[in-house]
């Protein structure tokens, strides 16, 4: 018997047939002896419905209003999960995160969790119950509804496990696990049984749309076993775990991709100290969130500054750094929003050397420019035009040879 929390995303509960094939599957681990405590998403779709109707109400929406709109998402799907497993003789029971104790920090839209109660939910538990809560949503000490940020009821999931000190938390979602590619990109992408926290807390960052970072990130931090599987098709997924001894390192685990970016650069500023500063304080002051970043090295006392932001944040950035021309006397501000990251990640790269020159061979061999790099402990990154990307991803993941084998017509 094990102590199970399992959450259902959007897609898993999409419809009244989903609902009904999610309540068969969570009575089939209560008909083995497991205690399971579910958490669940809205319904596939219904959080855009309910951003568009917020935005057609209000040109800027209160945040804390927007927060009790988009939270009833969820109050609809675990209603319905909780009465189709009564229907099946499981004392299903619904819980919105206010009534469990999910108590968070007061940042409307993303929120983080500070603590969850337990009492309720143990006692729940004892009853032979099953609770099923809403993910996503918390509530702050003066008790105002809040939410996590989108995707962000696989770190409800998370949390609610490390409190409780589950044995696994099971993400059912509508993939069979973690891919060393997207699947729609890369067709020969395998499913990986096993991958460290680290390695995908990078891929979750990097743009794998998997999980949201934030709960692997806490999956790591409390030592929670993560695994991602189908809430489609039986099977054993991937488990997400720590990094041991006898885990088969390979080099490189996965290939990440976002074309979710854009880069601008300011050409002829003044190579002096506190420039960098100065161009990017006014970015950060506006909220921006900055990824890369690239300063070249100076000559005739100038230099280049070159960095990547989110596209939808491109226009914001040009104006700012318009700005920021006129004070420093640069020469140009000018910027690109078709490009794309591309991303190699792998625990097994700290004790190996070349991954870089690897990566970039496979990318010259298909005469893709690369624009940009970085790089961490455990991962390298390229900026590449928007045009070249699953081109990109498909070299460097037959480069590292992550796929199936090819099958043998002969066979
Ligand atoms: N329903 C929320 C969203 O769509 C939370 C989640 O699905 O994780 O972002
Ligand atoms: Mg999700």
């Amino acid at each position: 018997m094990a102590l199970l929390v399992q959450k259902y995303g959007g897609t898993s509960v999409g419809s009244v047939e989903r609902i009904h094939a999610v309540a068969e599957r969570i009575g089939s681990y209560r008909d083995r002896g497991d205690q399971v405590v579910v958490v669940v998403s809205a319904m596939s779709g219904e959080t855009n419905r309910l951003e568009t109707l917020g935005h057609e109400v209000s040109e800027y929406p209160s945040a804390r209003e927007m927060d009790v709109l988009l939270a009833s998402g969820e109050q609809v799907s675990i209603a319905l999960l909780s009465m189709a497993l009564i229907d099946r003789g499981y004392k299903g029971c619904s819980f919105l995160a206010d009534q469990v104790g999910i108590v968070t920090d007061a940042n409307h839209r993303r929120a983080r969790i500070q603590s969850i109660e337990t009492r309720l939910l143990r006692k729940a538990l004892e009853e032979e119950r099953v609770p099923v809560i809403a993910g996503f949503q918390g509530i702050d000490e003066h008790g105002n509804l809040t939410t996590l940020g989108r995707g962000g009821s696989d770190t409800s999931a998370v949390a609610v496990a490390a409190t409780l000190g589950a044995d696994e938390c099971q993400i059912f979602t509508d993939v069979d696990g973690v891919c060393t590619a997207d699947p729609r990109i890369v067709s020969r992408a395998q499913r990986l049984d096993q991958i460290t926290f680290e390695e995908m807390l990078e891929l979750a960052s990097l743009g794998s749309k998997i999980l949201h970072p934030r709960s692997v990130e806490f999956a790591g931090k409390y030592q929670v076993p993560l695994r991602v599987l189908s809430s489609f098709e039986d099977g054993p997924g991937t488990l997400i775990t720590k990094e041991s001894s006898d885990m088969e390192q390979p080099i490189v685990s996965g290939v990440a991709h976002t074309r979710d970016e854009a880069k601008l650069t300011i050409a002829g500023v003044p190579d002096v100290p506190g420039v960098a500063s100065k161009i990017l304080s006014p970015v950060g002051h506006a909220g921006l969130e900055v990824d890369m970043i690239v300063q070249n090295t100076g000559a005739d006392g100038l230099t280049d500054f070159t960095f990547t932001v989110k596209r939808d944040d491109y226009d914001r950035a040009l104006g700012i750094l318009d700005n920021v021309r006129e004070t420093l006397g640069a020469r140009e501000v000018s910027g690109d929003n078709r490009i794309a990251k591309v991303s190699v990640v792998g625990v097994g790269m700290r004790s190996h050397a070349g991954v870089a020159a690897k990566m970039f061979d496979a990318l010259a061999a298909e005469n893709i420019n690369i624009q940009m790099i970085s790089t961490s402990e455990i991962k390298i990154s390229v900026v590449v035009a928007e045009r070249y990307l699953e081109l990109a991803v498909r070299a460097v993941h037959s480069a590292f040879e992550l796929g199936e084998a090819p099958v043998d017509k002969d066979d």
